[in-house]
């Protein structure tokens, strides 16, 4: 972060309109950097996002903070990279500090089958710019000092690759950063204002229901995370979306430092430190589809179970705090983004236990296809047509989570 990097801009409040340019359902981090992208990109400004509760309650400010581009496939690979570029000029251009730390993301394999995966890995991001090299086990411990190489005698560590630029943000900064920036240059945020319908003339969207009354709108944009089935269904659209609650806890202080972030990509789980020395540790989403955001006791106990195999000094740790939040899984493992074959109503979406990385490279791309009506190169592979098409995006296993 460089010196001129101030704390946060406050946010800009407004009284709302009964008419916008654009209106974006949602306050999490896409919903924000979109309207951040269409003022400082496009100079559209008659925006308005409705939040049905407050900026960044939803996944935004409750995930684990990973930002990475080692992804499997091409499509997701470049758009990623792009994200982790945004990413790392953000503070500058937003004059926030979102707290941003490179650490670098050491993906441990327990087979052979795992370490085909992270070669095949290493050699796709490789050709396509993105700085991921291979680990033996010496080169883990070397890195992370504190790993048990056998496993606990269960997991033993075969390798990892080890994604050199990636890093961690503060998730509410980052929602706090866009919003400010958004609202400062006259995009209306409105808060605790659910969209509880949406507004049809014909067969096209025209703008969003709320208990306050209609906001009438040329384009509605969708970025609601967890509850895209509902808004989505609002219009008669039918997603490929599940909605799965995941987990995360953090322990107490752990004095020595992690430097690295720590993935197993069999085991599907995670650990990073932050900044306030304490430990972050996430897994696998629950198998059974649910809008519930209660921590559950199975979920902890998995999770604890298969990280301290790993980092054995996370045994003596204690657990200070657990949440969840709602992931819309998509069919492929992959984000859907844009036209939805309704007039006037867009979609951000599948960002599942993956979407805190792509808030900067989606909201750019969505800002694009808003103001231009065309849909970027960038996410036109992720379009909802694809499954229509047979080109579904599989890329599980680079999700981390499944
Ligand atoms: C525990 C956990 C850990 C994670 N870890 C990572 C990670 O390390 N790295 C990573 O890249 N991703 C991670 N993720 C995923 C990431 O958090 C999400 O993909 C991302 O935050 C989605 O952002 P969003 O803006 O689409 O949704 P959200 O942040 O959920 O925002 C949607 C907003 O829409 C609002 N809303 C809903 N319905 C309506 C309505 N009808 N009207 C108005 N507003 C409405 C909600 O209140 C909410 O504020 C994790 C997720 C969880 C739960």
């Amino acid at each position: 972060m460089s010196d001129q990097v101030a704390s946060l801009q406050p946010i800009a409040w407004h009284e709302p309109r009964s008419t916008y340019d654009v209106v974006i359902i949602g306050g999490g981090g896409h919903g924000l950097a979109t309207a951040y992208y269409l003022a400082t990109r496009h100079g559209i400004t008659n925006v308005a996002v409705v939040e049905a509760d407050y900026i960044a309650s939803g996944n935004t400010g409750r995930n684990t903070t990973i930002i990475r581009a080692n992804y499997a496939i091409p499509e997701a690979i470049r758009f990623y990279k792009r994200s982790l570029e945004l990413y790392q000029g953000l503070e500058a251009e937003t004059g926030a500090d979102i707290h941003y730390r490179p650490k670098g993301h050491v993906w441990i394999a327990h087979s052979e089958m795992g370490m085909r995966t992270e070669r095949g890995r290493v050699l796709m991001n490789r050709a396509m710019g993105v700085d991921t090299e291979l680990l033996s086990p010496e080169d883990v411990k070397r890195l992370v000092p504190q790993i048990d190489l056998s496993g606990g005698g269960r997991y033993p560590v075969f390798g990892a690759s080890h994604h050199v630029p990636a890093a961690t943000a503060r998730h509410d900064r980052v929602a706090w950063a866009f919003a400010s920036g958004a609202t400062g240059r006259g995009v209306h945020l409105i808060q605790h204002r659910p969209a509880t319908g949406l507004l049809r003339e014909g067969a096209r969207v025209v703008g969003v229901e709320t208990a306050q009354g209609p906001i009438r709108a040329g384009i509605v944009l969708s970025a609601v995370g967890g509850w895209v089935s509902q808004v989505a269904g609002m219009a008669g659209v039918r997603l490929p979306v599940r909605t799965h609650p995941l987990h995360a806890f953090v322990t107490n202080d752990f004095e020595q430092g992690l430097e690295k972030i720590v993935a197993s990509t069999e085991l599907a789980c995670y650990v990073s430190q932050t900044e306030r020395g304490q430990m972050l540790i996430g897994a696998e989403f629950d198998s059974q589809p649910s809008f519930t955001r209660v921590s559950s006791f199975d979920a902890l106990r998995s999770y604890a179970y298969k990280i301290t195999s790993l980092l054995p000094f996370l045994k003596q740790m204690r657990i200070l705090r657990t949440w969840a939040g709602l992931c819309d899984i998509s069919a492929d493992f992959s984000p859907i983004m844009g036209d939805t074959g309704v007039d006037g109503f867009l979609i951000t979406t599948g960002w599942g236990t993956w979407g805190f990385k792509a808030i900067p490279a989606a909201g750019e791309a969505l800002a694009e296809r808003i103001a231009t009506g065309r849909t970027p190169e960038l996410i036109a592979p992720f379009g909802l047509d694809r499954f229509r098409r047979d080109h579904v995006l599989a890329d599980q296993g680079s999700a981390g989570t499944r």
